[in-house]
């Protein structure tokens, strides 16, 4: 009674996120709109969370059924998830699995924690550099404030 492996759905056409760190995958599916994307589509999304790994101890893993994912998309999986791997498959096979790297810009995924700043006024979308991976952290390419931790608010599309 003490095996705890468990398998989630296999996808015949998709992508898979692993290696996700455990508890982010909620964070990244509100972030990628993956509540909107089933209801829209009814494809199969897996969302497993605390399974275990030989390199991360727990972790959380997304499969999405018949998705490709955006540069937007992308870059939020490697800002939420830095060690995250990413499988697309194709008619059962794997044709192509990277790990996720964080960009030195992203568009519009964050929100502007200076209340001031004209992308929380104005139909600006939002820019921002990466000006350190540990911690990560931000700077607004409008106001320039820089920011990290709790003040990263992802956009969410759900
Ligand atoms: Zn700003």
């Amino acid at each position: 009674m003490n095996d705890r492996r468990i398998t989630i759905a296999k996808i015949n056409t998709g992508i898979v996120i692993d290696h996700i760190p455990a508890g982010k995958a909620y964070l990244i599916s509100q972030v990628l709109g993956l509540n909107a994307l089933a209801r829209e589509t009814g494809d199969i999304i897996a969302i497993g969370i605390n399974f275990e790994s030989p390199s991360m101890g727990k972790k959380d893993i997304i499969k999405v059924e018949n998705l490709s994912l955006s540069r937007d998309m992308l870059n939020v999986v490697s800002l939420i998830a830095p060690h995250a791997t990413i499988t697309r498959i194709a008619d059962g096979k794997v044709i192509e699995k990277h790990k996720v790297e964080i960009p030195s810009v992203v568009g519009d995924i964050v929100i502007c924690p200076d209340r001031f700043c004209v992308t929380n006024h104005e139909e600006v979308p939002g820019q921002f550099y990466i000006v350190d991976h540990e911690p990560l952290t931000l700077r607004c390419h409008y106001c320039e404030s820089e920011f990290f931790g709790p003040l990263i608010k992802y956009k969410e599309k759900t």
